[in-house]
């Protein structure tokens, strides 16, 4: 789950790291009182759940509260377009003021979970500010890493390594150890997923801020986060993505033509290949999960009807804890409650699977059954109009 960054900033400054005061806004009076009660220049930034703000003009400074009336104004409601946001942008409804800072230097630190090593990583790097991704992409040497062993936990010394190697020094150098050990303390006690300064800044006084914040928390892990999950904001998460939520459900959208509606992770996988393979593209996928029932299957399919790139539908069904009679007459009267008018290629195996093809082709309704996978596949891609793989 990801969160907007002041609720970040929240959380890292509850785990004691620095953070400049400020104030959330929704409409432009609201930021010019902000700004008037904060005193002094202050910046307005776009809260979207997506990076590169800057660039795309979410981020400026305003030296009154006038003039962060006037950003505020332009930033709230606009279609802010990033790197990391569609082609049509994300629309900004409420932006964070915050005091302006000095800035001397922008650094950058963050930690992932590295899956190759098993470990937390802590990088850092004197690169902030800009594209970490491009940094790691041409100058890797620039990045700093420390893995920590999830035994032992983040050692001292690496911290202070960390903290040199980000040239802070004296007073600086204690602050930058503090930090790096209670972002890590952040991180593992918020069961985050990715947690990110960029920047993190050196003041003109010599202080550490972090003027950035970025924190993706691990769903597996929300139910013992009340307070996190209550950061969720699903205006900012795909529509049907949410919906699909709601029922348990998980829909993922893509970019091609064909909706697969799959059981299983490793089957939705799979079925995504062979689809790829045959000459199209999945527009979506969206797993059932292991108890497929009528209800199930009907929310399922209507979720991936509602889907406009969607031009055929194929079912994929391994009958391993579910009988694929069951999952045939899910099928077959999930179809009967709602219209579907563009082809639908059904192939299901496992338990009862000759029953459930008996099933679906005595039905009357309008559906493709195929036997294997290859062949569902390659009758999705013909019922779209796609070219076949030669
Ligand atoms: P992002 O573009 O979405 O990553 O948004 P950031 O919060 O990182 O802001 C982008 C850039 O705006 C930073 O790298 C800074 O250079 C600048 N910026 C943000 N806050 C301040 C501030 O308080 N003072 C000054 N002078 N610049 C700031
Ligand atoms: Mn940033």
């Amino acid at each position: 789950m990801k969160v907007h960054e002041y609720q970040a900033k929240a959380v890292l400054k509850s785990h004691g790291i620095p953070v400049p005061h400020g104030g959330l806004a929704r409409t432009a009076e609201e930021a010019k009182q902000i700004a008037r009660d904060l005193g002094g220049a202050v910046v307005v930034k776009a809260q979207i759940h997506a990076g590169g703000r800057g660039k795309g003009g979410g981020v400026k400074l305003a030296r009154d509260p006038q003039e962060a009336y006037r950003h505020s104004s332009n930033i709230i409601g606009m279609d802010l377009i990033t790197h990391q946001t569609g082609p049509g942008g994300q629309k900004v409804k409420q932006v964070w003021i915050e005091e302006a800072t000095d800035i001397n230097r922008e650094l950058y630190l963050g930690i992932v979970l590295d899956r190759a090593q098993s470990r937390l990583v802590i990088m850092a790097s004197q690169a902030g500010g800009m594209d970490i991704e491009e940094v790691a992409a041409k100058t890797p040497e620039k990045i700093l890493k420390e893995a920590v062993d999830p035994g032992a936990g983040l050692q001292p010394f690496q911290a202070r390594r960390l903290a040199f190697g980000l040239g802070l020094e004296g007073d600086g150098l204690k602050q930058g150890v503090q930090l790096i050990t209670a972002l890590h303390k952040a991180y593992v006690a918020t069961d985050c997923a990715l947690a990110e300064i960029n920047p993190l800044v050196v003041t003109r006084q010599g202080d550490l801020v972090a003027l950035d914040a970025k924190m993706n928390f691990d769903d597996n892990a929300l139910s013992r986060h009340r307070d996190i999950l209550q950061l969720r904001d699903t205006d900012e998460e795909d529509p049907l993505e949410v919906e699909a939520s709601k029922y348990g459900l998980n829909y993922i959208k893509l970019d091609g033509e064909v909706g697969c509606m799959v059981n299983g992770a490793g089957l939705a996988m799979a079925t995504m290949d062979i689809v790829k393979y045959a000459g199209c593209s999945p527009a979506n996928f969206l797993d059932v999960g292991g108890g497929t029932n009528v209800e199930r299957v009907q929310n399922a399919f209507r979720i991936l009807m509602s889907d406009d790139d969607v031009k055929a539908v194929l079912i994929n069904i391994f009958g391993g804890i579910v009988r694929c009679d069951l999952v045939a007459e899910g099928v077959v009267q999930a179809l009967q409650g709602i219209t579907v008018d563009i082809p639908v290629v059904v192939r299901l195996q496992g338990t009862n699977a000759e029953a459930g093809a008996r099933i679906l082709e005595g039905s009357g309704l309008k559906f493709r059954v195929a036997r294997e996978l290859k062949e569902a596949a390659e009758a999705v891609v013909e019922a779209v109009g796609g070219a076949p793989n030669p």
